[in-house]
């Protein structure tokens, strides 16, 4: 029986499957400039449209960011970088991803992640992309539109890979390069981005305009989806 997506994110929500994964999360310290709000704590779901043609995925989401406003890639500067850029290109309805209720549309892209909750020091074990790799599978078996994916940053790239070699792609000898597309069996076409973290976007590796022209490739690569 094939979910919808609605199903699968109220599962996710309320999952539990990775110890210590829930306790990190339920007990991240609210930042001093966030000290009046009240964190989400949960995993956090995928978002966007649900005739999206375009998986953007992500490693996991970030302690002040999805961990505490519910919704992947916002009210951080990852998730800031991001939505710029997919505004740039059309495929966001405003350059704004603050909050649940800050009117961000996407049309036709969906951001996920490789794993829904938020890990110490963003790594996440073996076993904890295994357990939620799939609600990924899920994700891309429900979204039926779905012709690409962009894998942000190289682990969720080799996570993109695993979870084409389940659905039987020949991913052996296939490396990471930002701007790489990569034509697999049984698999959405898949490219790489550096991920939009600071640590790439502040020292100038991932820039604004390297972004925005990955994208518009993407999009003219697959207009005739
Ligand atoms: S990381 Fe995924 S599998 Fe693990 S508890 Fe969170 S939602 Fe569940």
């Amino acid at each position: 029986m094939v979910s919808s997506l609605e199903e699968i994110n109220r599962r996710v929500i309320s999952c539990r499957k990775c110890p210590r994964l829930v306790k990190y999360r339920e007990s991240v310290k609210p930042r001093a400039s966030f000290k009046d709000e009240i964190y989400w704590r949960k995993p956090v779901p995928g978002f966007g449209d649900p005739r999206a043609w375009l998986m953007v995925v992500g490693l996991a989401p970030a302690a002040h960011g999805g961990n505490r406003t519910g919704r992947v890639f916002t009210g951080d500067e990852s998730g800031r970088f991001l939505v710029e850029g997919l505004h740039a290109v059309g495929l966001a309805n405003q350059p704004i991803s603050r909050s649940k209720d800050d009117g961000l549309v996407l049309t036709g892209c969906y951001l996920t992640a490789a794993v829904k909750c938020v890990p110490p020091e963003n790594k996440p074990t073996t076993t904890e992309y295994s357990n939620c790799r799939g609600y990924l599978r899920e994700e891309l078996d429900v979204l039926t539109g779905i012709h690409a994916i962009l894998a942000l940053g190289g682990e969720a790239f080799k996570q993109c890979l695993k979870l084409a070699s389940l659905k039987g792609s020949n991913t052996q000898k296939i490396s990471f390069a930002h701007g790489g597309r990569y034509k697999l069996e049984n698999f959405p076409v898949l490219y790489a981005s550096y991920h939009p973290s600071p640590h790439n976007t502040y020292t100038g590796r991932l820039t604004k305009s390297m972004f925005v022209e990955l994208l518009n490739r993407i999009i003219m690569e697959n207009s005739n989806r």
